[in-house]
């Protein structure tokens, strides 16, 4: 089958411990915790036993050990990050606001997650590549447009599959060239794995019912609608539907619950499960994702995933 392989950025996040408005006033942080979207999405690949590696670039730094370490640990091939002489790692900071929503402050402009290019390593990677994650906010960097760009070429025309998480930031740039990338992108897509308004985004058309006819039209085959505490929605290009109540759990910090949901999703579906049954390994991944402090520290293994959907509750 060969890997499931993710291009993006790596970061390291800093979370305040405290809600708080925003980041004109002190509050007290925790961290460093390892993070990026495409790096929280691989881990849970990898936690669930399915093949995974990972595209993309750390300095030379404790940031970037926090990083690779991890992922190592969580099974991932790390030997296509590479490690930038001359620039730090990336990092986020984020902080909650009383209504919930989110703040984020990124360095990655001038970091290693902005400077890795094609390489020998790369190469050698996509070329045994069986499926290929892209997250919409890895366009809005430079350096791993071109990699994803050339990526998603060679996987496709080999038969490989493609799922994209949109993941639109308010925060990252979105240009009329990103938009152009990000609308080529969802057109070579299999899988779609939006949130909120992310799916009418994709689809370029208001409405959700008009907005799945308008993706399967264009080619993507499975669509999973992520609806945070309220559950998510697969869609089959055959017509099927299947709506997945979300598990109750008391929320700490939602970063990360997307990635893992999609993560634990993709993994499962490669792993050779229906689409019911992927769901549920899913929603139990991000669910249980955000009932622990830090991005990706909530990622479960199998066991783990097995045991909190024995022990919790779906909202009816
Ligand atoms: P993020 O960008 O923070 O990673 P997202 O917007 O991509 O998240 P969400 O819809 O927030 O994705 O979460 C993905 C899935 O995780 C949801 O569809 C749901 O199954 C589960 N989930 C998220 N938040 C909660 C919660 N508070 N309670 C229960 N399940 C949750």
């Amino acid at each position: 089958l060969g890997p499931t392989v993710c291009v993006g950025e790596i970061l390291v996040e800093i979370v305040a411990t405290t809600v708080g408005n925003g980041f004109l006033e002190a509050q007290p942080l925790v961290g460093p915790f390892a993070s990026g979207a495409p790096a929280i999405f691989i881990s849970q690949c990898g936690r669930l036993g399915g093949q995974a590696a990972m595209v993309g670039a750390v300095g030379d730094d404790d940031f970037g050990r926090v990083n690779t370490d991890r992922l190592k640990r969580d099974g991932v091939d790390i030997s296509a990050i590479s490690i930038d002489p001359d620039y730090p790692t990336g990092s986020a900071f984020v902080r909650y606001r009383k209504d919930g929503s989110r703040d984020f402050v990124y360095n990655i402009a001038t970091s290693a997650a902005a400077r890795f290019g094609w390489s020998r390593g790369v190469a050698d990677l996509i070329d045994r590549t069986g499926h290929l994650h892209v997250m919409g906010s890895a366009l809005s960097v430079p350096s791993a447009r071109a990699v994803i760009d050339k990526a998603v070429d060679i996987v496709k025309a080999r038969g490989g599959t493609l799922s994209v998480d949109p993941n639109l930031r308010k925060e990252l740039k979105l240009d009329e060239e990103t938009d152009r990338r990000f609308a080529k992108l969802v057109a070579a897509a299999d899988l779609l794995l939006p949130s909120g308004e992310e799916l009418e985004r994709a689809a370029g058309v208001e409405g959700e019912a008009k907005a799945i006819r308008r993706l399967f039209e264009m080619g993507v085959t499975e669509i999973v609608l992520k609806r945070g505490a309220g559950g998510a929605t697969y869609f089959a290009s055959g017509g099927d539907r299947i709506d997945a109540p979300a598990f109750v759990v008391q929320e700490v910090d939602p970063t990360g619950a997307g990635d893992c949901f999609g993560g634990a999703y993709l993994t499962c579906r490669r792993l050779g499960m229906s689409p019911k049954q992927a769901l549920t390994y899913a929603s139990a991944a991000g669910a249980r994702n955000v009932t622990v402090l830090g991005p990706m520290e909530g990622a479960g293994t199998r066991p783990e995933l097995d045991a909190f959907v024995a022990s919790t509750e779906r909202r009816p």
